[in-house]
């Protein structure tokens, strides 16, 4: 590496140390200030007990040489007795201080931390672009957050204390260097010089250390993902039917033998740069002692001045020694935690807006939308042009991979489009507030999700403190779930999923699929989508479940996505997707006897159900 690279990477790594201690001080400020309070007085205890280790011995000596001169004993006798009593009380009080706020600081507080951080990451991970949740970069960057605020760095215990320490050495090492100065004075070059030869070979090692963690944090992702696929209960039917819990274990085999690999080449490109640092240690010492030796045999220091140079010496080094390792592993721990500020400024995907939305009724329009995914080369949809007035029902149709979901996900703004504009009320949808735009729509996705709560808490969802009990009952109602609800042990306060719960209750396909239109309906937005969540009702049920929907969205503006037509029959307008763009568009009368048409065929050939249903 170049010099002027090295110089750069040490200002980087010097910034970025300086920015982690600063978001970290002020981090704690702001939460837990008493913190702040605990180090100091580390800071103070640790600082008078080394300094009392440098002149404890040269006033003891200096007094016992006084003492046993015999003039006036007695004095010097008790003084000889207040500094014992000062050591004990100090050594006592230090160890007191160390043991009260010292495990305090470092285990309840820095657990509180983890914990803080910990639901601060999750919380930046919901609130990030939907497009990051599939993005390999920000997911890694996720994942070194999460790593690097725990057991790499500490987390803000660990960077803190470290700084900590580091603060109580230097000024130790600078009274340390005064008092050397001025009685054995080429201590300092020794001391000097070793450190730097120690400094250079442990910054080797931390390097090391943190281009390794690159490599460990793949494959620990990879390996928490395929854990935490055989640790889900869910998963268990395919994992098990497809008998693939040796093709998971072999894969987490080998991204755990991976790991200990890069454990392993690390510890041994590190150990000739830990054995040049204990030669230098050796060496130091040899000449200290050698040095000191010689002025006092020459009488050129006092034997007070000896015992107080042994034990500077001695102080010094241990002094330089951690202040070596701490700036080592300040650095290493601020480069690990870094990554968390990195990932808080995580650039967003999206542009943000800032515009409120219009009461009352809106409009949607799709003006000439293509859309590519993020990273991929084809588009999936061309072209699309498309308007769906105030309180249009819209049926979206076509087979499968059409780009019917992909149509709602840009409408819903969980990706931009990669050309043309969508448009709500005349106004490009990306210029509005984030937060007032999703409160537009209640969806039901094909892969909705429920969570492991009671039924009532999955249905209210947002806002579970204050849900209206009888609103959720009444949209329970609405989609046929209200009596297998009042069956169960606990009604609406039965917890879903037996995870956390041994009384919660497993619920079918089908229940799964209704608690989540329930929540839909709960939600009361003005415009409703419903993305194929029919899928796993029979043709009847879903019919049903359209037909009630209708009746609960009355005026609402309404998207319902389904490669079964059911849904069709009660809207005003059906858009036929296939070739990536609208084949077909118009009303039910107008599609169905089409010559030739998509629709129509479609229709003719699943006729036998609403042949039954009619
Ligand atoms: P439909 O809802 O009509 O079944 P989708 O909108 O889900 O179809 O998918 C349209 C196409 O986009 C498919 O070819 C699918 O593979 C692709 N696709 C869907 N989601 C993603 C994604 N997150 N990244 C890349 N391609 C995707």
């Amino acid at each position: 590496m170049s010099e002027t690279k090295k110089r750069q990477e040490h200002f980087e790594n010097t910034k970025k140390c300086l920015e982690t201690i600063i978001f970290m001080i002020k981090l704690v400020w702001k939460t837990k200030p008493v913190l702040l309070l605990v180090y100091a007085l580390l800071l103070i205890g640790d600082v008078f007990d080394r300094a009392w280790q440098i002149f404890l011995p040269k006033l003891m000596m200096d007094e016992l040489q006084l003492f046993l001169a015999g003039a006036e004993a007695s004095r010097h006798l008790h003084t000889l007795g207040v500094y014992a009593v000062i050591s004990v009380g100090a050594s006592l009080a230090v160890g007191l201080i160390g043991s009260i706020t010292g495990d305090h600081a470092t285990q309840v507080i820095g657990e509180w931390f983890q914990e803080y951080i910990d639901i601060d990451i999750a919380r930046q991970a919901m609130e990030m672009d939907f497009e990051h949740t599939e993005d390999p970069d920000a997911l890694d960057a996720l994942n070194k957050a999460k790593e690097g605020m725990s057991w790499y760095s500490g987390g803000v215990v660990g960077v803190l204390g470290e700084a900590q320490r580091v603060l109580s050495n230097a000024l130790v090492i600078f009274g340390g260097i005064g008092v050397v100065l001025m009685t054995c004075p080429l201590l300092v070059p020794v001391q000097l010089v070793s450190l730097v030869g120690f400094l250079y070979f442990n910054m080797r090692i931390n390097k090391i250390e943190v281009r390794h963690f690159e490599e460990l944090a793949k494959d620990n992702r990879i390996f928490g993902y395929i854990f935490f696929q055989l640790s889900q209960l869910q998963y268990g039917k395919d994992i098990r039917l497809y008998n693939s819990v040796g093709m998971m274990g072999r894969k987490a085999d080998a991204h755990a033998e991976q790991m200990v690999s890069t454990w392993r080449r690390q510890n041994l490109k590190s150990r000739s740069n830990n054995w040049a640092m204990d030669g230098i240690n050796m060496l130091r010492d040899a000449v200290s002692y050698f040095y000191i030796g010689y002025l006092a045999i020459t009488h050129r220091i006092s034997l007070g001045d000896f015992s107080m140079c042994v034990a500077a010496a001695s102080v010094l080094y241990q002094g330089l020694f951690s202040m070596a390792n701490g700036l080592q592993q300040i650095v290493k721990r601020c480069n690990y935690a870094h990554r968390y500020l990195e990932y808080l400024q995580y650039p967003a995907a999206m542009e943000k807006g800032s515009r409120s939305v219009q009461k009352g009724e809106h409009i949607i329009e799709f003006a000439d939308v293509s859309f590519r995914y993020p990273r991929a080369e084809n588009y999936v949809l061309r072209h699309i042009n498309l308007t769906i007035r105030s309180g249009e029902h819209l049926s979206i149709v076509g087979l499968n991979g059409a780009g019917k979901t992909t149509l709602v996900k840009l409408l819903c703004r969980l990706y931009d489009v990669t050309e043309g504009k969508i448009l709500i009320d005349g106004v490009n949808i990306k210029e509005y507030s984030e937060e007032e735009y999703r409160r537009l729509f209640a969806v039901v996705f094909q892969d909705f999700e429920l969570f492991a709560f009671s039924m009532k808490e999955n249905v209210a969802l947002a806002d579970t403190e204050h849900a209206d009990q009888e609103k959720i009952a009444e949209v329970l109602k609405l989609t046929g779930l209200l009596e297998d609800v009042e069956k169960l042990p606990e009604g609406m306060d039965t917890m879903i999923f037996k995870s956390y719960d041994e009384h919660g209750t497993e619920l079918s396909g089908g229940q799964q699929q209704k608690t989540a239109i329930a929540r839909a309906l709960y939600r009361n937005a003005p415009i409703v989508i419903l993305d194929e969540p029919t899928a796993a009702l029979d043709p009847i049920a879903e019919y049903e479940i359209y037909r009630q929907f209708e009746t609960l969205v009355g005026g609402k503006t309404a998207i319902y996505i389904s490669h079964r037509l059911s849904s069709c029959r009660f809207c005003d307008r059906i858009a036929v997707f296939a070739d990536d763009t609208i084949k077909e568009y118009g009303t039910h009368d107008e599609l169905v006897n089409r010559e030739g048409g998509i629709y129509a065929e479609m229709f003719h050939e699943q006729a036998k159900y609403y042949v039954d249903i009619a």
